[in-house]
């Protein structure tokens, strides 16, 4: 399943599901946005991972034919007093992350409790998720999964059959190594990897083979010429060493651009690389293209994406692609190539 929360991590819910037709579900984390993908004309199975959070959110749920992830007492709770005996219900198992999910221990009572309710659901599956499969040492994730598949045995030995599950976002996916298979389950949950940013810690997405599918543009809507020890922007935090020619770039921090983003940090002008120069201001950014002398009025700017990965700028920024991507804001248009 696409995970598409969050407005398909800022790159529009409805467009990124309609693109990726070949999935075979959808997942979201708040009602609003599964019921945004029916509206839109999405049929196929949507997860609500965070399942809902009254009757009337369950309702809406039902109605609409969303999956929905329960996770915690009170969503038991709600699903006994409705009938839910057309939904596809996923029980959340906390193997260790210690957000979501019921402990493994308490999973086959809450599913005998679903199961004898009035209006029960029509099928029950078994979901975790992993907290730390961005990172090189597998040892973590590799005791989440064991503690997973010591309960599948379970359920399968009570059942009589296992159950359908979901364990792998996009590192449990991707991560490369001999307990692969034990990270996925039956159904992957990828994000961060369909928008073509590495969700692995030590590998860049090039080398995943993933490519960017968001580039965030603008344009040189000014140049400068500023002598030697002038500062640049706000608190001119940023100052001239040499004769510094200096392009102002029509985005900044309203747009998505961190403001956190550092002096230094690359931007791409004309396909080449020139260091941001000072502060990050609302609208605009500063950059010293003394070194790029053909810099004109117009010319394109790239931020992030096509020949600049969105990891580098996130971690000049000290945060993940995750992050800037869905701070991009609404004002930034939407353009589809
Ligand atoms: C967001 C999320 C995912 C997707 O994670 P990525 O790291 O973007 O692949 C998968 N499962 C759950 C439960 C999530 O919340």
């Amino acid at each position: 399943m696409a995970v598409v929360k969050a407005d398909a991590y800022g790159h529009g819910a409805a467009r990124v599901a309609a693109a990726l037709d070949d999935a075979d579900g959808y997942a979201v984390a708040r009602l609003g946005e599964a019921l945004a993908l029916r509206a839109a004309g999405i049929d196929k199975p949507i997860l609500l991972l965070e399942g809902v959070f009254s009757a009337e959110e369950l309702a809406q749920a039902l109605a609409a034919r969303i999956d929905l992830a329960v996770h915690d007492p009170s969503q038991v709770e709600l699903l006994e007093q409705a009938d839910a005996s057309g939904a596809v219900i996923w029980l959340q198992v906390d193997t260790g992350m210690n957000r979501l999910g019921f402990r493994p221990e308490q999973a086959l009572a809450v599913r005998a409790r679903l199961l004898a309710a009035r209006g029960a659901p029509r099928e029950l599956r078994l979901m975790t998720h992993l907290a730390r499969a961005d990172e090189t040492d597998t040892a973590p994730t590799a005791a989440q999964t064991a503690r997973f598949d010591s309960l599948v045995a379970e359920w399968a030995a009570t059942a009589g059959a296992p159950p359908v599950t979901s364990i792998g976002n996009s590192a449990g996916t991707l991560r490369g190594s001999a307990a692969q298979g034990a990270t996925q389950g039956d159904w992957i949950r990828p994000g961060i990897a369909l928008y073509g940013a590495s969700p692995l810690a030590d590998r860049a997405a090039a080398e995943l083979g993933l490519s960017p599918v968001m580039t965030l543009e603008t344009a040189v809507i000014a140049l400068r010429d500023v002598p030697p020890g002038e500062g640049v922007g706000y608190g001119a935090t940023w100052r001239a060493t040499r004769p510094s020619r200096i392009a102002i770039l029509a985005a900044g921090y309203a747009d998505g651009v961190p403001r956190h983003l550092p002096s230094g940090a690359p931007v791409l002008i004309g396909r080449r690389r020139a260091p941001l120069a000072g502060r990050v201001s609302m609208d605009m950014i500063a950059v010293d293209v003394t070194d790029l002398p053909s810099v004109a009025v117009g010319e394109r700017a790239v931020l992030w994406g096509e020949g600049l990965p969105v990891d580098e700028v996130a971690a000049r920024a000290g945060t993940i692609a995750y992050e800037l991507f869905c701070r991009v804001a609404p004002r930034v248009p939407r353009v589809e190539r």
